[in-house]
């Protein structure tokens, strides 16, 4: 790894300071800067992991936990029962933009259906 770091890197050393709205020991989540959706959050692993591409076996409890997290979080918010979505880009394609793997909560509105 570089030791330029990356604006997420910077948010979980406290480097930069952000609207945290969950942490535990291995995920942080915070409010999306530039929203999509009334509720637009992000959950991050706590340590560094470039992309999906270079997730590991040893990181299944770290998966499965941010994926428990945008649960809870989606009923704290009370967008459970509406609805929300999850997403995790990946390279290009999946028009990843920051090098950091991290999953986008949205809800609080109808999205658009991509798949139809
Ligand atoms: P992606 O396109 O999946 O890589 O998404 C990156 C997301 O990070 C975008 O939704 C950005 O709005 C968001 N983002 C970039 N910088 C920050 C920041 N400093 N704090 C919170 N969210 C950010």
């Amino acid at each position: 790894m570089n030791n330029k770091k990356n604006i997420f890197q910077q948010i979980i050393s406290k480097k930069i300071i952000t609207n945290i709205v969950y942490q535990d020991n291995l995920v942080t989540a915070f409010n999306d800067i530039k929203p999509q959706s009334p509720i637009h959050i992000l959950i991050i692993p706590n340590i560094f992991i470039k992309t999906l591409n270079n997730i590991k076996s040893e990181h299944q409890l770290l998966l499965g936990r941010m994926l428990l997290v945008a649960s809870k979080i989606a009923k704290k918010k009370k967008i459970d029962k509406s609805g929300y979505r999850v997403v995790i880009n990946c390279n290009h394609h999946g028009c990843q933009t920051i090098f950091y793997l991290h999953m986008h909560l949205l809800g609080g509105r109808q999205g658009i259906n991509i798949f139809f």
